[in-house]
């Protein structure tokens, strides 16, 4: 049988100055140890084999600005495991993407895509590249170059990547035309394209509409029901926008926003036409949200969740919950933290919440709604099909309920039956190792 500490200094030592991803390798051997009891996953390595990489790609990419200089930026590729299809996981442009939290993202990834119950293995990747304050034309010759090393790994049966923090239709677009002219072959090997162009009806909304499901799974199961909620969200990207929008659908008074300048506190509820308008088609930062909602409030610097709400929702990025942030949440009467970002707690934040009378859902199950779609979005390429939104959407509801079903019978099974940080890691986790151990020593 695995000794765990041993296996995590193992992999500690193998893979130093990577606190993010050595973070996220700690909490999912952390609650697995349970099923690690049994002697067969030692006889497999499954240890060894789940946390190292399949391949871990690093290449320059070099672009001409509009002054005509050439700039360089680091691109990055993950791919992390295929045992149960092939890699799937988005790219992301942001100045602070390094190898650590491009594998730390990867790594959830592979169980998150599990829980999904798609044929979807786990990747990652992304660049330094900072899209702010870039033109279109600087945007589209950054995505080209990228694309051109990139075109080399992926494939629709092979690695099909998808957006993240900095990488929307836009920038999709870009790369997908540059993928098509250089293998001069038409195929999904991109997911989160327009719908004008093979995107699947939904996707764009997918991960901050699935997540409001999750929500509303969660709370069912626990007698009570989202409608009529206070809700607080951080973030106002993609994620953000979309649960605010679903969850105001669904009857709820979404009262903050925020974004990486500073966060707005909107009493009446947040007006998302508003906030479309400046994070979308001006590309501005929430400060200038008062200009049309003059009783609303405008805080510059970090969110720390001090609003009272029965509802958070955190949609930004990693380790934007701080341990005052969730305490400011306990304290208020919260009573669920769902995560729309990836690893948005910090390890702090995290052990005050499991130890805390809140209900809390890891980003692996609650925001997995995006790959889903994505995940639908690929079958309909392969079939030259379009679902419509109403079809895309039913079954997005249908797979946050069998998520949330799956989890929650893991944590009962294993005695611990609120403990869905848990019972998505043993669910995502077991589902990996069987079809690992099924494929033979590879
Ligand atoms: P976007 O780029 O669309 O939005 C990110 C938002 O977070 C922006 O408002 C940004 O502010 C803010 N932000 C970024 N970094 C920081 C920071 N350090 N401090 C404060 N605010 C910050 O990204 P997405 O909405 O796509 O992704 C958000 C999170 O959700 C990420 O963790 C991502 O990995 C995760 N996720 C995304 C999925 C998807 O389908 N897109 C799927 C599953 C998870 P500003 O506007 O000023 O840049």
């Amino acid at each position: 049988m695995y000794n765990l500490s041993n296996e995590i200094k193992k992999i500690s030592e193998k893979n130093p100055n990577e606190p993010e991803f050595l973070n996220a390798v700690k909490e999912v051997l952390d609650s697995v140890a349970p099923v690690l009891e049994d002697s067969k996953y030692e006889k497999e390595s499954i240890i060894e084999r789940i946390t190292e990489p399949d391949r871990q790609i690093a290449f320059r990419v070099s672009w001409i600005d509009d002054s005509g200089k050439i700039r360089v930026n680091r691109g990055y590729r993950v791919q992390f495991n295929n045992a149960l299809g092939p890699y799937k996981g988005g790219l992301r442009f942001h100045p602070s993407v390094n190898m650590s939290i491009i594998k730390f993202l990867a790594f959830e990834q592979i169980f998150k895509n599990a829980l999904t119950g798609l044929p979807l293995g786990g990747g990652k990747g992304g660049s330094d590249f900072d899209p702010k304050g870039k033109s279109d034309a600087e945007i589209m010759r950054f995505c080209q170059s990228f694309m051109t090393e990139l075109s080399k790994y992926i494939g629709a049966d092979k690695d099909v990547p998808a957006g993240d923090i900095g990488v929307g239709e836009r920038e999709i677009g870009y790369m997908f035309g540059q993928y098509k002219r250089l293998r001069d072959t038409y195929e999904g090997a991109l997911t989160g394209k327009s719908v004008v162009y093979g995107g699947s009806l939904i996707r764009k909304q997918a991960t901050g509409y699935g997540l409001v499901y999750f929500t509303q799974n969660v709370l069912n199961h626990h007698g009570d029901d989202i409608s009529g909620k206070k809700v607080c969200v951080s973030g106002a990207g993609n994620v953000a926008i979309h649960a605010a929008e679903k969850a105001q659908q669904l009857g709820c008074k979404v009262l903050t926003l925020s974004d990486s300048k500073g966060w707005i506190y909107d009493s009446e509820g947040i007006d998302l036409k508003v906030v479309k308008d400046i994070k979308e088609v001006m590309r501005k930062d929430l400060s200038l949200y008062k200009e049309s909602r003059p009783n609303a409030e405008y805080h510059s610097g970090k969110f720390k969740w001090t609003i009272p709400c029965e509802v958070a929702l955190p949609c930004a990025t990693q380790n934007e919950v701080d341990a005052e942030s969730v305490q400011n949440l306990i304290n208020n009467g919260c009573k669920i933290i769902c995560e729309g970002a990836n690893m948005p707690l910090t390890a702090e934040a995290l052990k005050i919440v499991l130890n805390a009378d809140i209900l809390y859902a890891p980003g692996k199950a609650s925001n997995a709604g995006g790959v889903a779609v994505s995940g639908l979005e690929m079958s309909q390429n392969s079939m030259r099909l379009k679902w419509s939104s109403e079809e895309v959407d039913e079954k997005l509801k249908g797979i946050m309920k069998g998520i949330f079903d799956n989890i929650s019978e893991a944590a009962a099974e294993y005695g611990e039956p609120n403990n869905y940080l848990m019972g998505a890691n043993i669910c995502g986790f077991k589902r990996v190792a069987e079809a690992i151990m099924k494929q033979g020593a590879v």
